[in-house]
């Protein structure tokens, strides 16, 4: 069977039901260590195992599978799984930087991300420029002759700025810089950024690769030459490997995701465009709505988009914003997304392009995860939250 379509790798690469007594769904290997047959063994192959598993830190039969299956999901070479999608961010940009060394990233960048590169980052003296990302010349003019690493986030998630994937990683190569990107947006599903020219690309796996709010993980993949290294040393040494209980969870995540985006994707549009036609709300933040400033590259880049949609409050109040939020039913208030259950929050936007700090000069507005409950129910909950958040 040759290249076989996204949904049967979900299904079926890299498993093996013959190897593990025809079970069909790949066993929990809940084990630190693995015993060898004998002193001979040991002796052969302690350290880095030829073929043999030794310790679960380096490696474990239940997360080979997972890893197997995100590396050609991805349509990269190999892949490593971490302890949350933080862990996969540190090392990705642990990999590509050492002292002295200078990073682009862009400003709508994860917090914690960015957090790594801006504060930690400082003991080893390595500098962070952050640009707006969605001009090409944004990057050009951050460049400096010590840059090694641009750091990308595209879609971002709470207003979705976009970059230009091929673009972007044209001008990195073209200055010997590698390229990193947060692509837990789309997931693999819809957006595949190392056949753009994407160097590493790193997931939050708590987000939908799990998929139901009950694992907390990560994956960096990428091509062998970059991670071997990796795998090696920001996984194996410094050890923030993932459970492989959490990823016989993601394995069991992964078999539904395709479906499961086709819902998150269909249920939000339609959401997006009732929030659009609203008279409360001034600005609605998604790519697939063609009001989007980027539409037209979301498309050229992106298969498709997720459950989530931001906008923003004609009259920008945050009490509105906290009242619509509590008056709704079925969306939880909570930070992440990508499970099944809906979810929001008050945020505010900053008005002007340039980040100010006093509250006036924000508007206020709501972050929504769409989920996979009756669109119609969502659709509801939403008009009577409106309805009591006019009062
Ligand atoms: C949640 C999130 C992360 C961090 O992932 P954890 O699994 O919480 O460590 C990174 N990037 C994005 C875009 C996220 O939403």
């Amino acid at each position: 069977m040759s290249n076989p379509g996204f949904e049967t790798i979900c299904a079926h690469y890299g498993e093996d039901p013959e190897r593990f007594h025809g079970a069909v769904a790949p066993p929990l290997f809940q084990n630190s260590l693995f015993a060898l047959p004998d002193a001979e063994t040991f002796l052969d192959q302690a350290g880095r195992g030829k073929g043999r598993y030794v310790y679960t830190r380096v490696s474990n039969p239940t997360t080979d599978i997972l890893e197997t299956k995100l590396a050609v999901l991805e349509k990269g070479e190999m892949a490593r799984c971490f302890g949350s999608g933080d862990a996969a961010a540190a090392a990705a940009i642990f990999y590509a930087v050492k002292t002295g060394d200078h990073v682009v990233a862009v400003d709508t960048a994860y917090g914690p991300t960015r957090q790594i590169l801006s504060e930690y980052l400082q003991k080893f003296k390595i500098e962070v420029t952050y640009v707006r990302g969605n001009e090409i010349s944004d990057f050009e003019a951050a460049i400096r002759p010590n840059t090694r690493l641009f750091y990308l986030e595209s879609p971002s998630s709470l207003i979705f700025h976009i970059q230009d994937l091929r673009e972007i990683t044209r001008l990195a190569k073209e200055h010997g810089i590698l390229t990193v990107i947060d692509n837990s947006y789309s997931t693999p599903y819809f957006q595949n950024p190392i056949e753009l020219g994407v160097d590493l690309v790193m997931h939050t796996a708590t987000k939908y690769l799990g998929g139901h709010s009950d694992l907390v993980g990560g994956v960096v993949v990428g091509k062998a030459e970059h991670m071997m290294s990796l795998r090696d040393n920001e996984g194996t040494l410094l050890g923030g490997i993932l459970d492989p209980f959490a990823a016989w969870l993601m394995l069991r995540g992964l078999r539904t995701l395709p479906v499961r985006m086709d819902r998150h994707q269909s249920s939000c549009l339609r959401i997006a465009e009732y929030l659009e036609s609203h008279p409360m709300v001034s600005v609605v933040h998604h790519p697939g709505l063609e009001s989007h400033p980027q539409h037209k590259l979301a498309c050229s880049q992106m298969r498709g988009t997720n459950g989530l949609v931001s906008f923003e409050f004609k009259d920008g109040k945050r009490s509105t914003a906290v009242k619509f939020v509590d008056s709704l039913q079925y969306y939880h208030i909570a930070v992440s997304w990508g499970g099944y259950e809906s979810l929001a929050i008050p945020i505010r936007f900053p008005t002007g392009a340039i980040q100010l700090t006093d509250p006036s000069d924000y508007r206020w507005g709501s972050r929504l995860h769409i989920g996979l409950e009756t669109p119609e129910d969502l659709l509801n909950d939403l008009d009577q939250a409106f309805k009591k958040a006019a009062t």
